[in-house]
């Protein structure tokens, strides 16, 4: 039996080129290491369409050369689009494999997946234990389907059925290191605003899941649950060692929704790079709470160089409407506290969201400049499937008739997707325009940028920052 994972092309059918970067399907090594170890009979590989720049049909016609058995796609919600297209020319090219999907929009809405998609599976939630369960009943023959947790398809009538959730894998250690032989890691570099190397750059993923429920992020939904499952340090960091010794990577972008959510966990994790002698660097996501300074020189000892906080909005009103459950105060006291250690902090802000006002966007641009972070990365409220918002823009009728979901896109140069009484969208990213100008084209803040610059790999940052600014169009 074979199985293909595939990455299909985006940024070809739409999105901002570069803003991304090219990251590593981290989702698919997993997949495709877990089938891997469960069943060594059935060859596994990897087909990265968006890495390698391939049109859909490059992409089907190398689907073929392999004769794969399955194709399992991931799909979150602005790559849609591109995979209801790629599934169709599949499926006419391959009308024996069978297609499954997986990922944020088809764990979402699983029911409208089916119904604008022609892929015969959907895996809802975590992937690698009901992958591995469907390729085991499709290389026994057919049977039915509805006892693999995890899994929704269509009866013999074409009707949606959802099967009961997977259960949670309980225990990440026991997960295989994903796959990176089967991808080439010199297609992966990270966007220009989380490079901290001029070395190769993976993602790692440390834990699964978040305890908050921001109204416009879908985490919630794509884990199932808002409980965190952390790997031990000792698992991660033979990871890292893995990366550096097998494949040259030392930088690394770790995945985690909430990086620093234990301390304890964090500090474990810092001991034993430094420990192991891993010259390594890398990035995390973090909450700007609770982030003491001990904390924060173990993570710069141990190779932190950038720390990434999601703020939000300036706006105490638009943040509650989001249920972010920040301190403007206490963001301010750590961000303060990593750029006097050296780490370079970045921090995301959405313009849009329901309530926002012109006031609000001036409040929001006010504060970024005040928090003093090396980067800004602003954001249109988008309603993600699988969020709070996209619930309450559905009961508002705030989704903009006729849009696309490569629309949904939080930056891209299509017409956004959510309809606010208080703004246009026209008038959204006018604003979301103007706060990226007022922010980074400060004399104070270029000229800053310019004196810090030590590494060659920070002049390569500042043009590909430059070059995907003037790609977003007024
Ligand atoms: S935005 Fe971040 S903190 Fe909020 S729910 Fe999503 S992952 Fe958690």
């Amino acid at each position: 039996m074979r199985v293909l994972l595939l990455n299909a092309a985006f940024n070809r059918y739409g999105g901002v080129q570069g803003h991304g970067g090219a990251q590593i399907p981290l989702n698919l090594c997993y997949l495709a290491a877990y089938v891997r170890r469960q069943r060594p009979g059935v060859e596994v590989r990897i087909l990265d369409a968006e890495a390698e720049g391939l049109r859909h049909e490059q992409t089907v016609e190398r689907a073929a050369g392999f004769a794969p058995d399955l194709v399992g796609i991931t799909a979150n919600t602005c790559v849609f689009d591109s995979v209801i297209d790629l599934t169709a020319l599949l499926k006419r090219r391959m009308p024996s494999a069978k297609v499954v999907l997986g990922g944020s929009h088809p764990t979402a809405l699983p029911e409208r997946t089916l119904a604008e998609c022609q892929a015969d599976f959907l895996v809802l939630g975590e992937g690698e234990i009901t992958l591995n369960e469907l390729a085991g009943r499709l290389a026994e023959g057919p049977n039915g389907w509805g006892d693999i947790a995890g899994l929704a398809f269509r009866d013999a009538e074409g009707k949606a059925v959802v099967n009961a959730p997977r259960p949670l894998i309980e225990d990440l250690d026991s997960l295989p290191m994903p796959a990176r032989d089967l991808v080439d890691n010199s297609l992966y570099y990270p966007p220009p605003t989380k490079n901290v190397s001029s070395g190769r750059s993976t993602l790692i993923s440390t834990s699964r899941g978040c305890p908050f429920h921001c109204g416009f992020c879908s985490a919630n939904t794509v884990w199932m649950s808002r409980r965190i499952r952390s790997r031990s340090a000792g698992n991660l960091v033979e990871e890292m060692a893995e990366c550096v010794g097998r494949y040259g990577i030392a930088s690394f972008n770790f995945a985690d929704e909430f990086f620093t959510a234990d301390k304890a966990r964090v500090l474990a994790i810092c001991e034993l790079i430094r420990q192991r002698g891993l010259e390594v660097t890398w990035v995390c996501s973090a909450r700007a709470q609770k982030l003491d300074r001990q904390t924060l020189q173990a993570m710069k000892a141990a190779g932190c160089r950038e720390l990434s906080f999601g703020i939000e909005s300036g706006s105490p009103e638009i943040l509650q409407r989001m249920d972010k459950r920040i301190d403007l105060e206490e963001a301010k006291s750590v961000i303060s506290a990593a750029n006097a250690l050296g780490i370079r902090t970045h921090a995301g802000f959405i313009i849009g969201y329901p309530g926002e006002t012109a006031e609000t966007v001036r409040q929001t641009v006010r504060v970024a400049k005040w928090l003093d972070v090396d980067i800004a990365a602003f954001w249109i409220a988008s309603p993600l499937p699988g969020s709070r918002l996209w619930e309450e823009a559905n009961a508002n009728g705030w989704i903009r008739p006729g849009a696309r979901w490569s629309d949904f896109s939080p930056l891209s140069n299509n017409r956004s997707v959510l309809t606010i009484p208080t703004l246009s969208i026209d008038r959204i990213r006018q604003l979301h325009r103007r706060a990226l100008r007022s922010f980074y084209f400060r004399p104070r803040y270029i000229l800053r940028k310019l004196l810090s610059i030590r590494h060659g790999y920070q002049i390569a940052n500042l043009f590909k920052g430059l070059l995907i600014l003037m790609r977003i169009r007024k």
